[in-house]
């Protein structure tokens, strides 16, 4: 059994994809090709943003956006401690500190409580200035925007979803990367809406900050590509990549259906006995992981040794908290409100299988390997 069966889905799209990239190698344009322009507006559309900017990854959809925000040196920038590393590191890229915000011991996401108290410390410290926010989508369910955008708002504060994890959730019908002032995206293969190697975008509804996006991606271009008006970075969308992308976002909407069924499965089978991915009112998740909760370390190591034993591989996500990073060991964000949610979550975790091509067989060869490890 594979975690996340990409091979499966390229079998199924095979036809699609090869004539997708036969054409751009026929055509000649591996850069900037029709095909980049294209998807950027099927995607724009498919969330419901005015605007999208592709670019060469995830991480750099983040530093990007935080580039147009203005991030800087003395900023405040308001991260989970509990997230993939690079929602802080593109904190750390653009010179600003990030500050680790415990999360929701239920949804996983940020806390708006804690963010409320980490704002407030950072001022009565007086050092940084408090900048912005970058809530997560994790493993494809939205973050509290009602809360994060109105505390945000109150404190003037930018707001940028990390949806890398988030593609194709919702909450009461608006869709993920339509939250926030700008939106990032990745395409690495294994996210909801993956490529056959690195991609990312942003999304924004402002004019003037998708133009200066976009010249930030092409070592701030003016005019012309030899006219550049700031520092920038080289950080496009291969054509190849545009046109592989094409067709899965076609394919995207039934993949989900097939996701959020496989989720519904795992969830009758196991929420008796542990605990399955919470989703509030309104919400739907796009399921980028299938995370249970089991009740210590040791009923963890367990249960993955069990599923091992059976042929059933597990990640966990994430072992360690971002302020317990060696990177971060002694950074000022850290310990700068008390964490207690995420460091639990590290010690429970575990991701089950989850792909739109599990079988109900798999499902239940993995549910019934949990219980009975239990
Ligand atoms: C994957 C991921 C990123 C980075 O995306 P890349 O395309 O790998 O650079 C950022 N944030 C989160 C939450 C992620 O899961």
């Amino acid at each position: 059994m594979e975690f996340r069966d990409l091979k499966k889905q390229y079998a199924i799209l095979k036809p699609q994809i090869d004539a997708a990239v036969a054409t751009v190698l026929a055509d000649g344009n591996y850069i900037s090709g029709s095909c980049v322009q294209s998807f950027e507006k099927e995607l724009a559309t498919y969330v419901g943003r005015k605007h999208c900017i592709s670019c060469a990854n995830g991480t750099d959809a983040l530093v990007l956006a935080l580039k147009a925000f203005g991030a800087g040196p003395n900023h405040a920038i308001f991260v989970p401690d509990f997230t993939f590393f690079a929602t802080a590191e593109c904190v750390s890229i653009v010179g600003a500190t990030p500050i680790f915000v415990d999360v929701d011991k239920d949804t996983f996401n940020m806390c708006p409580k804690s963010l409320e108290a980490a704002i407030e410390e950072v001022k009565k410290q007086g050092k940084l200035l408090p900048f912005a926010v970058i809530p997560v989508d994790l493993f494809g369910l939205l973050a509290n925007y009602t809360e994060i955008c109105q505390k945000a708002k109150q404190h003037k504060l930018l707001v940028l979803e990390d949806a890398a994890q988030g593609f194709g959730a919702s909450f009461n019908g608006k869709m993920a990367c339509s939250f926030g002032n700008i939106s990032s995206l990745s395409f690495f293969p294994a996210k909801p809406l993956g490529c056959y190697g690195d991609g990312g975008a942003v999304f924004t509804d402002d004019d003037d900050v998708a133009a200066l996006l976009r010249s930030l991606a092409v070592h701030g271009k003016g005019q012309d590509k030899y006219d550049n008006v700031r520092i920038g970075y080289n950080s496009r969308l291969d054509t190849i990549q545009a046109a592989i992308l094409q067709v899965k976002l076609l394919a995207f909407p039934k993949e989900l259906a097939l996701t959020q069924k496989a989720a519904d499965a795992y969830t009758a089978l196991l929420q008796k006995s542990v605990c399955t991915p919470t989703l509030p009112p309104g919400h739907t998740s796009s399921f980028a992981q299938y995370t249970i909760k089991l009740n210590s370390e040791k009923q963890r190591e367990q249960v993955a040794a069990a599923l091992k034993a059976n042929g059933i591989p597990t990640n966990i996500y994430y072992p360690r908290t971002m302020q317990n990073q060696t990177a971060y060991k002694n950074s000022p964000g850290g310990k700068m409100v008390p964490c207690p949610n995420a460091n639990a979550l590290c010690q429970n975790v575990l991701s089950l299988p989850m792909h739109p091509y599990l079988t109900l067989e798999d499902i239940e060869k993995v549910s019934q390997a949990v219980l009975c490890a239990l």
